[in-house]
């Protein structure tokens, strides 16, 4: 990896993790404060939305004047006429919901609900007089025949006590038909008890408007001018609906002051308009609450996210310092490696991956931001005459057998058909609890020119260099180690000396240069009639002698080789460009005798080609 590129992975990493943790800070603080803010709008919606649904039933528990009494009982005898009007689809029966104005109102003490033949449908409170002391023709006929204000009577005048007022409200079905009355009676204390009807009436209505005379509500109106926002009531809050397909209750809620809100409503089908002010105050409870752990949350998110920022910004300086203190030591490892030319690899057998140092790539000529190389590749890459001895040293100490390895074997160089001579070492520097690998860390060093150079030593010693035969020292060590087999188990060995006749003539003939060639030709003839095995036993003694060792052999079966070669050799003369030279040789055979040392034999080799030669040469002689 140049340094370069380093650098810039490096920084894009932290910047990535920077810009993570910032976005998340920042996406949970916003998430968490939105989701507040929302809950306390909405626990404020809420708590308005009580108030306005309480109000429905009671209309309003603000009422502190005759007048708001008056107005509170008209708007209930009004939603109980559209009830009424509408008996099949409504969801919460009359009865029910009127026993519970009744019950949650101090004002209210009753209603009553007469049908147009006169019967008492339903009521509550007075149902015992009704029968008897309501006058409901004269009631009835009040409302029959025109729609009217709502009435509001002394209860005297019902024939009720004195001290209570009534209102009463015809209703009329959906097609204009008159379907009864409603009559909501309000208990009136002091200090209204004796005051004249007549001046209830008036104030009265000031609250309640017939929809021809919204000018009288100027001072509701007045009211409403501090208007924030005004809120639909909820379709579901069954009190505000109409019945009558889609056609939803117009109904509108705002908040006039802190602890206030002011609903009005337009009464679909009745030309009137119900204006409410409800107080608020002690349905605020959960929104100031709320309001408070907004708060209080948002106070803990900003120092949290604080702290936060805090911990990434040091954590970022730590990890900066740590970076540049690696980066030292790479450096130095680096150039300790580089310095000695050597390659290291670290590799983490459990997690499959691992290190390797900049020198590794330069050495063995491969990319350096390749990912793939792994230890596998490193394995392949090795020459495979090489393999087998590279993967036993390695597995052997993998598997705890040696306390490292140090194998030499070639290496594919990048990408060609190249390979040189390493030696690999290292050792695992980690196992776990079952003594397995975990890590193991390894190093390479090219020794190539002195592999070669060591190689070449090595075959000098052993071979002749102008017939590439072994030479007389590899002989030497090749009977030894074959003697040695035959004094341990007696198997037979032989040995076939061969000598070429009169050789002096063919160099004083054909001249020097001339000899070394008849030489070669009969040497590569020699080894042609020998069988493969034989063949890596052929040495050249010196001069135009040489010897085959004959492993397991007996003297009649080295005879047979010895009289093969010396044929082949016999029919088959050196050819060069403008002459052709015939040789022929002499062989002396020895088979090895039970108490002989090697010399004694080889002695006795000589002596039978001393005596094929007496005998007149091209034969063979076994002694
Ligand atoms: P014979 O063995 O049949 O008794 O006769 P000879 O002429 O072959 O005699 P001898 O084996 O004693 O002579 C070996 C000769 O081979 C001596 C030398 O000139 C020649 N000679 C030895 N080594 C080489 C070599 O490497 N190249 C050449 N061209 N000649 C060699
Ligand atoms: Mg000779
Ligand atoms: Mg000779």
């Amino acid at each position: 990896m140049t340094p370069a590129r380093r650098k810039h992975h490096d920084w894009r990493q932290i910047l990535g993790e920077e810009f993570l943790s910032i976005f998340l800070s920042i996406g949970l603080l916003v998430g968490v404060l939105f989701m507040l803010a929302s809950q306390t709008v909405t626990e404020h919606r809420i708590a308005s939305q009580k108030a306005l649904d309480t109000a429905a039933f009671g209309i309003s528990t603000y009422a502190d004047s005759l007048s708001a009494i008056l107005t509170k009982a008209d708007s209930v005898a009004l939603l109980a006429a559209r009830r009424l009007s509408d008996t099949d689809t409504m969801p919460v029966p009359l009865q029910k919901q009127m026993t519970a104005i009744v019950q949650d109102d101090s004002d209210i003490t009753g209603f009553i609900h007469i049908l147009e033949t006169g019967v008492v449908s339903e009521s509550f409170t007075f149902q015992n007089i009704t029968e008897k002391m309501l006058d409901t023709d004269v009631i009835l006929s009040r409302h029959r025949d025109a729609w009217i204000e709502p009435a509001f009577l002394q209860s005297g005048e019902l024939g009720l006590k004195a001290n209570e007022i009534a209102t009463e409200r015809g209703i009329w079905r959906a097609d204009g038909s008159f379907a009864g009355i409603v009559i909501i009676l309000v208990s009136v204390g002091s200090p209204y008890e004796n005051t004249p009807l007549e001046k209830f009436l008036t104030e009265a209505k000031i609250r309640v408007a017939g929809a021809n005379s919204e000018n009288i509500l100027t001072n509701q109106y007045a009211l409403a001018d501090t208007v924030i926002d005004w809120v639909e009531a909820p379709a579901e809050t069954a009190y505000w609906q109409t019945y009558h397909g889609d056609e939803a209750l117009h109904s509108e809620m705002a908040r006039i002051r802190d602890d206030i809100v002011l609903s009005h409503a337009n009464l679909p089908g009745l030309p009137l308009k119900v204006y409410m002010q409800i107080s608020t105050d002690r349905f605020f409870e959960a929104y100031r609450s709320t309001q408070r752990n907004a708060i209080i949350a948002s106070i803990v998110i900003v120092a949290v996210a604080g702290v936060l920022l805090l911990r990434i910004r040091l954590d970022r300086q730590t990890k900066r310092s740590d970076e540049r203190k690696r980066r030292a030591l790479d450096q130095r490892l680096q150039f300790a490696l580089d310095t000695a030319g050597q390659g290291l690899w670290d590799w983490n057998i459990t997690e499959g991956r691992g290190y390797f140092s900049d020198s590794f790539y330069r050495l063995l000529d491969i990319e350096n931001d390749d990912d793939k190389i792994d230890v596998t590749d490193l394995r392949q890459r090795i020459h495979s005459d090489d393999r087998r001895a590279f993967n036993k040293a390695l597995n052997a100490h993998l598997a705890g057998q040696t306390p490292s390895f140090e194998v030499d074997a070639r290496i594919q160089i990048g990408d060609r058909d190249h390979w040189e001579w390493f030696t690999h070492s290292g050792s695992v520097t980690e196992r776990d609890k079952f003594n397995n690998p975990v890590r193991v860390i390894g190093l390479l060093k090219n020794i190539h020119h002195q592999k070669l150079h060591n190689l070449s030593l090595e075959f000098e010693a052993f071979h002749d260099p102008l017939t590439g035969l072994l030479n007389r020292t590899a002989l030497e060590d090749r009977i030894a180690r074959t003697h040695a087999k035959t004094v341990r188990d007696g198997a037979p060995y032989s040995l076939v000396m061969i000598d070429i006749d009169h050789f002096k003539h063919v160099n004083d003939t054909y001249g020097h240069n001339t000899g070394d060639l008849v030489l070669q030709h009969v040497t590569s003839t020699a080894a042609n009639a020998l069988r493969f095995e034989e063949e890596t036993l052929f040495f050249r003694l010196g001069g135009e002698e040489f010897v085959v060792l004959l492993p397991d052999t007996e003297g009649e079966g080295a005879r047979f080789v010895a009289e093969r070669i010396r044929e082949r050799i016999e029919k088959s003369p050196t050819k060069l460009a403008d002459t052709i030279i015939p040789v022929t040789v002499s062989a002396g055979i020895a088979s090895y005798r039970l108490g002989e040392t090697p010399e004694e034999i080889l002695k006795r080799a000589d002596h039978a080609l001393y005596q094929a030669k007496e005998n007149g040469r091209n034969q063979s002689c076994l002694e």
